[in-house]
């Protein structure tokens, strides 16, 4: 499903563990260099899903990944979570000077439900850090109350709305993890999490182009094998409860890899 020009749902998404001084890094880390950003320096970090998909796969342009996550008290991913989410970039991304991931603790005003356009306006005064240099900067929001645009049949529980932008609706993982015969928060946050970031990495058909045939057009930017990370069920918690099964966190399948690999990823 899509929002306004570019907004996909999925579900998804956690993150980082540690507190608001964490920062933990594979390689070198990089550093603010205090340099100044500019508007329109922001304005590259203010792109359609899926048109940084290269910059974020490959090692060309950028070498390396900051992961900016900012989470609202008590929403904060497992550290299974993250760790789980490393093991997803490093294996995809192409950084010959690794990735970065920072993660803060926030304070917000008490609030029923989000909109992207109150998403956005949280990260426009939240996010510090922008694309310099050869570093790719990438932004994540833990949120404590549900997705305003969640209808009947469908719990949004991540979306992926700029280029290098997600959310995730933690509360609502949390709802539907305590669900009888549910899957853990860590299966289900990192399962929405992963499918968050692979539309930034421009799947299914949104940045990295098909290799094969396997966009599922009637449900978007997603992939049609069932058992995929990409399949569209990944959208919501209703979607996660009936595909996850043994808690099992879903995948990539080869041709999702193959069209990543295409795309200067691994
Ligand atoms: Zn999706
Ligand atoms: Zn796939």
């Amino acid at each position: 499903m899509n929002l306004k020009t570019t907004v996909y749902f999925l579900l998804i998404i956690s993150l980082f563990s540690a507190c608001s001084t964490d920062s933990e890094s594979d390689a070198s880390s990089t550093d603010n260099n205090n340099e100044v950003i500019t508007e329109e320096m922001k304005d590259r970090n203010r792109k359609n899903v899926g048109d940084s998909a290269n910059d974020l796969l490959a090692n060309d342009k950028y070498k390396t990944t900051v992961f900016e996550i900012f989470y609202v008290k008590d929403y904060k991913p497992t550290d299974e979570t993250v760790e789980n989410f490393k093991s997803f970039v490093t294996e995809r991304l192409n950084k010959s000077k690794g990735w970065e991931i920072r993660l803060e603790e926030i304070t917000v005003p008490a609030k029923t439900a989000y909109t992207v356009d109150d998403i956005i306006a949280m990260e426009n005064n939240l996010r510090t850090q922008y694309n310099t240099n050869d570093k790719i900067a990438v932004f994540g929001i833990y949120l404590d109350a549900k997705y305003a645009g969640n209808t009947e049949n469908g719990s949004v529980l991540g979306i992926a709305y700029q280029n290098t932008s997600f959310a995730i609706f933690e509360n609502t993982v949390k709802t539907f993890s305590n669900k009888p015969l549910a899957p853990s928060r860590t299966v289900l946050s990192t399962t929405v999490l992963n499918h968050e970031f692979g539309h930034l990495l421009g799947l299914v058909n949104v940045g990295s182009e098909m290799q094969t045939d396997h966009q599922d057009i009637a449900h978007g930017k997603h992939c049609d094998v069932d058992n995929c990370l990409m399949y569209w069920t990944a959208e919501t918690g209703e979607g996660l409860l009936n595909s996850i099964t043994g808690g099992q966190i879903p995948t990539l399948d080869p041709q999702c890899i193959a069209d990543l690999k295409a795309n200067g990823g691994k």
